[in-house]
């Protein structure tokens, strides 16, 4: 058997992520690689770093994107800010809470679970109450856009509530950038992660952090060191420090930074709160259309995310066959629901290039005609 060149069909990506990617990202992939410690790098790093500190609306000096997935970034909090013994406060409303949790135990620290039904969002008070009930805690974790369930939580208000018990944040914002609201110095926010492939519309890889500067005090009181060498930042920071003292930590993915710096360059372009609009906007048209076709959302209308639209599947409907035709026939990706939801929901998502009326209209065709 002969293996050839792979060539991957042409699909609309609305699901929970990827999604689709803008065709500049992709052109800006293919450029010629050059050294990751060549100064025209160099200098692209450092745009990054702001055009990054632009995404995340902050001005942390520690602001970059971590080699590796979400799930990366999600362990570089943890395993920089968690020393054995901590206690954590970890909320858990979905999947992705579920995994803090993980991340905490390993680590070492204790975790104190708040938890809120699928679908619903973090409740604030909740967290105030564990927080009295574990004075010693240190900090406290949450995510603010659930891509399990389609739930935006209150991000401001927990930060608020962990900052009067002297806690730092770890705030998963992996669905949230650049899609919804998201102010990490106005809300004090401590430790925020991302990803590349859902809202920026990336290739999938990378995962944009940003650490405050008390997070990064508390990084450096340890008494023990970080277990992860890959992703102990304080090495990290050497590499991405400028001023002409970069050194080898590790190879940097060359080519997915050009393609992070492109996808952060049209989100630049486009304007922030632009972008939160249109995935608004999206968000309401695909809603009038699910709605007239009898399909009714998870979530409750104050707490739903734009960009991630978890609905039940109809009453004798098979799930997989629908799902199945979607890709089939119209090249259309949804997603399946996770956990609590599996079997029970879609969740259809409208991240980054995919919150366009285009992709809009195709879903909903799609949907009607495979329903019928
Ligand atoms: C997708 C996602 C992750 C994990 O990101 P990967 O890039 O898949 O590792 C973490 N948290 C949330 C909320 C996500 O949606």
């Amino acid at each position: 058997m002969t293996i050839g060149s792979f060539y991957p069909p042409q699909r609309t990506l609305m699901g929970p992520g990827p999604s689709d990617i803008y065709p500049q990202v992709l052109q800006a992939l293919s450029r010629p690689t050059v050294g990751h410690l060549d100064p025209t790098f160099i200098g692209m790093m450092d745009e990054l770093k702001q055009l990054l500190q632009y995404a995340f609306q902050t001005q942390n000096a520690f602001t970059i994107a971590v080699s590796a997935p979400g799930s990366a970034g999600m362990e570089a909090c943890f395993v920089n800010l968690v020393e054995p013994g901590d206690k954590v406060i970890v909320c858990r409303n979905g999947v992705f809470g579920e995994r803090m949790r993980e991340n905490v135990v390993r680590c070492g620290g204790e975790a104190v679970m708040v938890d809120n039904a699928w679908g619903e969002p973090v409740d604030p008070q909740r967290v105030e109450e564990a927080l009295q009930a574990n004075p010693d805690a240190k900090l406290v974790a949450f995510v603010h856009a659930e891509t399990s369930t389609g739930a935006l939580s209150d991000a401001k208000a927990i930060a608020e509530v962990a900052r009067r018990h002297e806690c730092l944040t770890v705030v998963d914002a992996v669905t949230s950038l650049g899609g919804v609201p998201l102010l990490v110095d106005e809300w004090q926010l401590d430790a925020v992660y991302s990803g590349s492939q859902k809202c920026l519309s990336c290739v999938p890889g990378l995962s944009p952090l940003t650490f405050s500067p008390k997070a990064i005090a508390k990084i450096e009181a340890r008494t023990t060191p970080v277990q992860s060498w890959f992703l102990d930042q304080s090495l990290v920071l050497g590499y991405w420090s400028g001023e002409g003292k970069r050194s080898y930590h590790h190879t940097a993915p060359v080519n997915s930074l050009y393609a992070l710096h492109e996808a952060l360059v049209l989100l630049k372009n486009e304007g922030l709160e632009q972008a939160w609009q249109r995935h608004r906007d999206a968000h309401q048209a695909l809603k009038a259309g699910l709605e007239s076709l009898g399909i009714e959302f998870v979530v409750e209308e104050a707490h739903r995310l734009p960009q991630l639209n978890a609905v039940y599947i109809p009453q004798g409907v098979d799930d997989a066959a629908v799902r199945a035709t979607l890709l089939n026939r119209y090249n259309l990706e949804i997603g399946a629901g996770l956990g609590d939801l599996a079997g029970k929901a879609w969740r259809i998502g409208l991240m980054g290039y995919a919150a366009r009326n285009e992709n809009v209209a195709l879903c909903l065709k799609a949907l009607e005609s495979t329903l019928k």
